[in-house]
């Protein structure tokens, strides 16, 4: 026999090589999240050796900041003193803790369904259960919206099931699908509620009305929402009032509820079916109990606690108001994501590196494959924690980098995008909120 002549390392330097080429190269940002002051943060450039930086974040997940909450903190460091650190074992071999069960009654009870189950990530959660659903259903054909996350688009594929795309929130198309299945043949319709980096909603009661026409099943990635809309925090679903007409809904801790983990809440055979059948689910170990007191504490507090939803809304509007006023491009949507629109991977990848080496203001570019080609855009998310003053500073700091780039702007306008909430007293909202201790911390 020769001797092999393949150079594995070439493989993986080519790999690279071609993401640098098209300037999808990822760089992470080396942050310290300071709990007590969030948005500020900590940024170290190239490398934990430099001076820290104070920055501030402007396209976190943690759209609420409830990863910093004191109601989350002090659950989480309460079930550390009274359990430990870790959970033991898989769900099955000793890794049920009484908290995680909490945390899927309070989860069902969110959802008005009979059970939920949580899974070690929202990731995992779409994988584990779109794929087990499909798989246990007789030659189901799944009808997936084209802008489907990559965590469902994972599950789909592993179901082995026949999959067809429906055009991005076209229920007229989804309609054509639905009469070309047949009524003999199962059918799961799978969507989200709210898309992430356009940041528009989907025509639930249509999907709905549809599914109920042609018996399909359905299943919403509510990631986007949960803790963010609905009177309790059950997202667009419990908004609309149609939690009821939805069969799976899926969700994550890691976002609104600011920690880590992911779900689903749906009937009983439903839940029972996924626990038992999805290895994703068993052959884990489960989330520990301080990551599920925390979650459970969050989506407690939610439930009861509208000020953080109202005071997040009424940033998303003031930001979004303020870009446009000054003739950025901002993408119009109804919801809190407020995309800023670059259309080239370099010029945004430069927008964001001057963002944050003058500025000081951290907004992660945001490239192919996340969206399309010619679509790359600055992704903003304000919280409620965001100030007045920090919306001001990102528009002087937008401004200066479209000037020192060359980037477009837009006729500026000051239109009502949607009108500004009344907001109660801002001494109250930080009182309700959580932030004293913020303030405290701060003096
Ligand atoms: C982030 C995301 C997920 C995954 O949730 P994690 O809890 O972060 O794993 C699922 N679906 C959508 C639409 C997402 O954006």
């Amino acid at each position: 026999m020769g001797k092999s002549s393949i150079n594995y390392q070439a493989h993986f330097e080519g790999a690279i090589a071609r993401l640098r080429a098209e300037s999808r190269y990822r760089v992470f940002a080396n942050l310290e999240r300071d709990a007590a002051r969030f948005p500020t943060a900590l940024w170290r450039p190239d490398g934990s050796a430099n001076e820290p930086r104070e920055v501030t974040i402007w396209c976190s997940n943690d759209y609420l900041g409830m990863g910093g909450h004191e109601v989350v903190r002090a659950a989480a460091k309460e079930a550390i003193e009274r359990h430990g650190v870790g959970a033991g074992g898989t769900r099955n071999i000793s890794g049920t803790h009484h908290p995680i069960v909490q945390l899927e009654e309070e989860l069902a009870n969110l959802h008005g369904k009979d059970a939920a189950l949580v899974f070690t990530s929202g990731w995992i959660s779409n994988l584990a259960s779109l794929s087990t659903i499909a798989e246990l259903l007789p030659d189901c054909l799944i009808l997936s919206d084209a802008l489907n996350h990559n965590s469902m688009i994972e599950g789909i594929r592993r179901s082995g099931c026949e999959k067809k795309l429906w055009r991005h929130n076209d229920v007229e198309h989804l309609e054509e699908l639905l009469i070309a299945a047949g009524p003999d043949r199962a059918k799961l319709i799978a969507f989200e509620s709210l898309y992430s980096m356009d940041g528009d909603i989907a025509p639930v009661a249509k999907i709905v009305e549809l599914a109920r026409k042609y018996n399909a099943l359905t299943y919403v990635d509510e990631v986007h929402a949960v803790g963010m809309y609905g009177d309790h925090g059950g997202g667009i679903c419990e908004r609309e009032g149609l939690m009821d007409s939805i069969d799976i809904i899926e969700g994550t801790l890691a976002k609104g509820f600011g920690g880590l983990g992911g779900y689903i809440a749906a009937n009983a055979a439903i839940i029972d079916a996924v626990r038992s059948y999805a290895p994703s689910f068993i052959f884990t170990t489960s989330l520990p109990p301080a990551v599920v007191a925390g979650a459970r504490a969050a989506v407690r507090h939610l439930k009861e606690s509208s000020i953080e939803r109202a005071r997040h809304q009424h940033m998303a509007v003031l930001t979004k108001h303020a870009l446009r006023a000054a003739g950025l491009p901002i993408m119009h949507n109804v919801s809190h994501i407020v995309p800023l629109m670059v259309g080239d991977a370099e010029l945004c990848k430069a927008a964001s590196d001057l963002l944050l080496t003058r500025h000081d203001i951290y907004i992660q570019p945001i490239n192919y494959p996340t969206v399309d080609i010619g679509t790359e855009r600055l992704r903003i998310t304000p919280t409620p924690r965001h100030t007045e003053e920090h919306v001001a500073e990102l528009v002087e700091a937008l401004v200066d980098v479209w000037k020192t780039l060359g980037l477009t702007f837009i006729e500026p306008k000051v239109i009502p995008l949607r009108p500004l909430r009344p907001i109660v007293d801002e001494s109250d909202v930080d009182a309700q909120c959580g932030y004293v201790e913020i303030k405290k911390a701060a003096e």
